[in-house]
């Protein structure tokens, strides 16, 4: 047992970027009370696991990490946050070295429950009904180091109940983060020099719907007037959101990226509304089509699932041939899993384990195939790029991102970092495409 002050602790994170952002302010947390933040495989006196729990893979990886915590150092306080101990507390805290449980809410407290369980030696179990809770848990970054494209959590939870997700009961329902405190993060990040930030959150197309009259656009127009943001990028959106009075109104608001990632799933009437997403591929279709007539040069990507119960041969071809119209700029493509807890997981015609792997494997053929014509598409141009760190596998280049999310390197170091540049692209190595300054 530790007696002494705790000083320091030890983060790993699973799951998407809202965890990513959540670990992030627990960390400041952290900081605040005096803990040096070190490495996951060094001994530390506090170890914190950000769970996951969007697939039985994500309970899997979410419990190998705890353990391994625990070898780390079999002495040290192990706290396990997010979406898994939300949904299997007591499982949790069963797991040898665990003392902390804390859920999708409460990660404000986490330094106060963990210094809690070292001082009496004894287990917290701090995950709450989360189906009840109706406000959105502010929790301010205040320092941003080392980035250049800085994530902004707005929103937490999502109501849509889609049948094979498990997030509306791990992350409960809509909860929206105030105007005032987004404007407030966004103010701080371009003070501290960013020029792009990332509007994330679970559902962010539902952002507003438990606030009086405030909604997504409605925050992108005060977010578009914050001085020194250049660029504005959002999550993942649903397609029912892109109406064309948001895409009229987006359309004048240069710094909102022309990227859009729109959840697709399925290109299939049948296997969306056994889904239960709330959208036909036809509307899909016009929205996507209405928005590239509008804002030329979009960057369109999407998720799409494969091997959903019942998905006959015919229906994935559907997919297939949807998918390769649409012609979409990156597709990132999973196979289904039953997810416990799920109206899916008991839907009859599970798909074998091979026939969702040829799925997959097809359909992310295809996804590079379009992505190559779409990179081919920017060749010997002039494009924006936004560089951000060092070419992991080109000596002496320096790479970043244009607003479409391409990819692009320039022979240049560091001093590039965060600035944003004009370059003139000439080839395509791989998913990067490779030029100069100008
Ligand atoms: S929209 Fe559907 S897939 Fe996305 S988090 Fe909500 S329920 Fe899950």
């Amino acid at each position: 047992m530790i007696t002494a002050p705790l000083k320091k602790v030890a983060f790993y994170t699973l799951g998407c970027k809202t965890n990513q952002y959540d670990t992030e302010a627990m960390q400041e947390e952290f900081k605040r009370n005096g803990y040096q933040i070190v490495g996951f495989e060094e001994i530390s006196d506090v170890y914190v696991v950000n769970t996951c729990t969007v697939t039985n893979l994500g309970d899997r990886k979410s419990r190998q990490m705890i353990r391994r915590a625990h070898r780390n150092n079999p002495y040290g306080i192990i706290a396990v946050v997010g979406c898994y101990a939300q949904q299997a507390a007591e499982e949790v805290l069963s797991i040898p070295g665990v003392k902390v449980a804390v859920g999708t809410k409460n990660r404000k407290k986490i330094v106060e429950y963990v210094e809690m369980a070292a001082a009496t030696n004894s287990s917290i179990n701090a995950v709450e009904d989360i189906m009840k809770v109706r406000e959105f848990e502010d929790t301010p970054i205040e320092s941003f180091i080392g980035k250049t494209r800085g994530v902004l959590k707005i929103q937490e939870g999502c109501n849509q109940y889609c049948s094979y997700c498990i997030i509306p009961y791990a992350r409960g329902p809509v909860r929206s983060r105030k105007p005032e405190s987004v404007l407030e993060e966004v103010n701080r990040l371009a003070a501290a020099g960013f020029k792009e930030i990332v509007l994330t959150g679970i559902h962010i197309a539902s952002y507003g719907r438990d606030l009086k009259n405030t909604n997504l656009l409605d925050l992108l127009v005060k977010i578009h007037l914050v001085n020194g943001i250049e660029r504005v990028r959002l999550g993942s959106l649903e397609p029912t959101l892109l109406s064309d009075e948001f895409i009229q109104t987006v359309k004048k608001l240069p710094k909102v990226c022309r990227h859009y990632h729109i959840s697709l799933q399925s290109g299939c009437d049948a296997t969306l509304k056994r889904m239960h997403r709330r959208y036909s591929a036809s509307e899909y279709k016009k929205i996507v089509e209405n928005l590239r007539n509008q804002i030329p040069e979009t960057a369109v990507t999407t998720d799409i699932m494969v091997g959903f119960p019942g998905e006959t041969e015919e229906e994935f071809n559907e997919t297939y041939a949807f998918v390769k119209d649409i012609g979409f700029s990156k597709i990132h493509v999973f196979s289904y899993s039953p997810r416990k807890g799920t109206p899916a997981a008991s839907y009859d015609d599970q798909a074998p384990a091979d026939v969702k792997n040829t799925r997959s494997k097809k359909l992310i053929a295809l996804g590079h195939d379009l992505e190559q014509a779409f990179m081919n598409r920017w060749m010997n141009r002039q494009v924006k790029v936004l560089f951000e760190e060092v070419h992991p596998e080109k000596d002496g280049y320096y790479e970043g991102y244009t607003e479409q999310y391409i990819r692009v390197a320039v022979p240049g170091d560091a001093r590039l970092e965060g600035k944003l540049l004009n370059v003139y692209t000439e080839k395509i190595e791989k998913d990067c495409l490779v030029g100069r300054l100008i």
